[in-house]
């Protein structure tokens, strides 16, 4: 049986277009609340259940709605970003191993990058998986500034890069080396533009906190970059993408919807700050929210890629 509560606030739309991104009267409901700082959400269709990172408490999270919520992997050295692969298989950023690694299906870890040009990288932080198999992770410092979400440490590369690796080079290259703290990040349909977020604001009040939309230049570098929303208030830690092109992203006041231009359209208010969020359910017409110590949904009407 889902445990859940219901969140009582209404769902706030600019114009129309919002509203028809929602099933009427959706209404937030928390699943589960004994996190200290949650994180990368992602929906695993072949056990219909929700993985997620506790950073802090370095473990994934297993949500299922009929088998409840349990604890799936402890230690994770203090992984944060999760996605999937064309094959299913977990794909994970991980701060305390400053790696990102592949949990393949019997279960073994692969570490699939850890350095460039021969130091560590920081502590990869996000990551998604384009459909020509190649990964894109952004890589800014959070994991290695304290002992709270990984193991206090000097930057080796001395820079915060945005990744494209190879997976069957492995090779490594940055795609992006103008962030201040490069954080989410997630394709358009089309995957011709690839937005990335800068969450510079999160240690430096004057910092960057918007959304970067870059265009895809034959499927494997990036150019332009142009601003596409400052997000108020807060950052936009990490975000997702639905099969229109609107973007749910993560902001200080819950999730806010934002067309393919950057327009605000609507806003779900959460009561706690958002980190993530992610499609998911049997449809993937199910958005979780990752949100400091808790775990939410809400029932869309439109529905993931
Ligand atoms: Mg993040």
């Amino acid at each position: 049986m889902e445990c859940m509560r219901t969140i009582n606030e209404p769902v706030e739309f600019s114009g129309s277009l919002g509203s028809k991104l929602f099933t009427n009267g959706a209404t937030l409901r928390r699943l589960w609340t004994e996190g200290k700082w949650v994180e990368g959400p992602v929906w695993r269709p072949s056990e219909q259940c929700l993985l997620w990172s506790d950073i802090p408490n370095n473990r994934i999270m297993r949500w299922h709605a009929t088998d409840g919520v349990r604890v799936w992997r402890k230690p994770s050295d203090f992984s944060n970003g999760n996605t999937l692969d064309h094959e299913g298989r977990l794909v994970t950023c991980e701060h305390g191993s400053r790696s990102v690694t592949r949990t393949e299906l019997d279960g073994t870890r692969t570490t699939l990058a850890s350095h460039y040009k021969g130091k560590r990288l920081n502590s990869p932080n996000d990551v998604v998986v384009k459909s020509d198999g190649s990964i894109w992770f952004t890589d800014p410092p959070y994991g290695i500034l304290s002992n709270y979400e990984g193991y206090k440490a000097n930057s080796e590369l001395g820079a915060n890069y945005v990744f494209r690796l190879d997976p069957g080079t492995r090779h490594l290259e940055v795609v992006a080396d103008e962030f201040v703290k490069p954080n989410g990040l997630a394709f358009s349909p089309d995957e011709r533009t690839l937005y990335i977020s800068d969450t510079g604001r999160s240690h430096d009040p004057d910092g960057p906190h918007h959304v970067r939309a870059f265009d895809l230049v034959e499927g494997r570098s990036l150019t332009g970059g142009r601003v596409l929303a400052e997000i108020e208030p807060g950052v936009s830690d990490g975000f997702c993408v639905d099969v229109s092109g609107h973007i749910f992203t993560s902001a200080g006041d819950g999730v806010q919807v934002l067309t393919p231009e950057g327009t605000l359209i609507a806003k779900v208010r959460v009561p706690e700050i958002v980190s993530n969020c992610c499609f998911g359910g049997p449809h993937r017409d199910r958005l979780f929210i990752t949100a400091t110590t808790s775990l939410y949904a809400i029932q869309l009407a439109t529905t993931g890629m």
